[in-house]
């Protein structure tokens, strides 16, 4: 069934577990997602970047998520990732996502809010749900990581459902062992006690790291890079195997979905605590 950020995220928060967000670009890793989903029993949230969403790709592919979301039994957010102006937020909450990310962290504190606040307020006008981001979560570039005053001013300027904060993670595959900042996490959680926090760059951060910040307060974790990779993997994998000879293209991704079944399934059970 389709759901928001706002109908799973606070029990994940309150028993101290996590849900998966799986980035997917297309139609065979979705399906991995909501096959894990359905095995495991457990909720997922399946997210679009916000690139997909300034050519036609990004509403086509949500309106197959939707679906999706509607025929598994287990509760599916089909949710905007980093959606980085207002026309992009509702591109998304048009095509029908059920949640949005709206992602000024290297703007301006007040931009920030200000932009965020819009973004919630377009989203919970249509039932749907918000993430915004305070501090930075480094894409190339430099992390900025959040103050507990910051994230107590953030939310209550703008009202988000869930919390994207910086804690030392960063986007994409490490390049050397990352810090993560445990500490601040419980600090900023125990300052915003009902509001899930988000951990985005998920890929490659140590399990011990992640089993830690879920604890103090992160119930979302982001997972893009690691599960994009398990797809082109698996299908180079596929193709070697294939060699000269020809299969339907339903056919030869099967064991591709196969793949990404299991490994959303393998994140999703850790991010839940079983
Ligand atoms: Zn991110």
């Amino acid at each position: 069934m389709l759901a928001t950020l706002k109908e799973i995220l606070p029990e994940a928060y309150r028993k101290r577990r996590a849900v998966g967000a799986f980035n997917v670009a297309n139609y065979e890793a979705a399906l991995g997602v909501i096959r894990a989903a359905e095995r495991e029993k457990l909720p997922a949230i399946i997210q679009i970047f916000q690139r997909l969403f300034l050519s036609e790709k990004g509403s086509d592919l949500a309106g197959t998520l939707l679906r999706m979301a509607h025929r598994c039994s287990q509760p599916i957010v089909v949710h905007l990732d980093h959606g980085g102006s207002a026309e992009i937020v509702r591109a998304a909450l048009a095509a029908g996502c059920s949640s949005v990310m709206f992602d000024g962290s290297m703007l301006e504190f007040e931009k920030n809010a200000e932009l965020t606040k819009y973004a919630a307020d377009c989203a919970h006008a249509l039932g749907a749900s918000c993430e915004g981001e305070i501090g930075h979560v480094a894409m190339g570039d430099e992390n900025a990581i959040t103050t507990v005053e910051d994230a107590v001013r953030f939310h209550s300027a703008t009202g988000v459902d869930a919390l994207a904060v910086s804690i030392g993670t960063v986007h994409g595959f490490y390049k050397s062992k990352p810090k993560i900042d445990a500490a601040r996490c419980a600090e900023i959680a125990a300052a915003l006690p009902s509001v899930p926090l988000v951990l985005h760059g998920g890929t490659g951060t140590p399990p011990e790291d992640l089993r830690a910040v879920i604890e103090n307060g992160v119930s979302k974790v982001n997972i893009a890079t690691e599960f994009m990779d398990t797809f082109l993997k698996s299908t180079r994998r596929e193709l070697e195997a294939l060699g000269d000879n020809f299969l339907p293209i339903d056919k030869f991704m099967d064991p591709v979905v196969d793949d990404c079944a299991a490994h959303a399934a393998r994140l999703m059970r850790f991010f839940a605590g079983k």
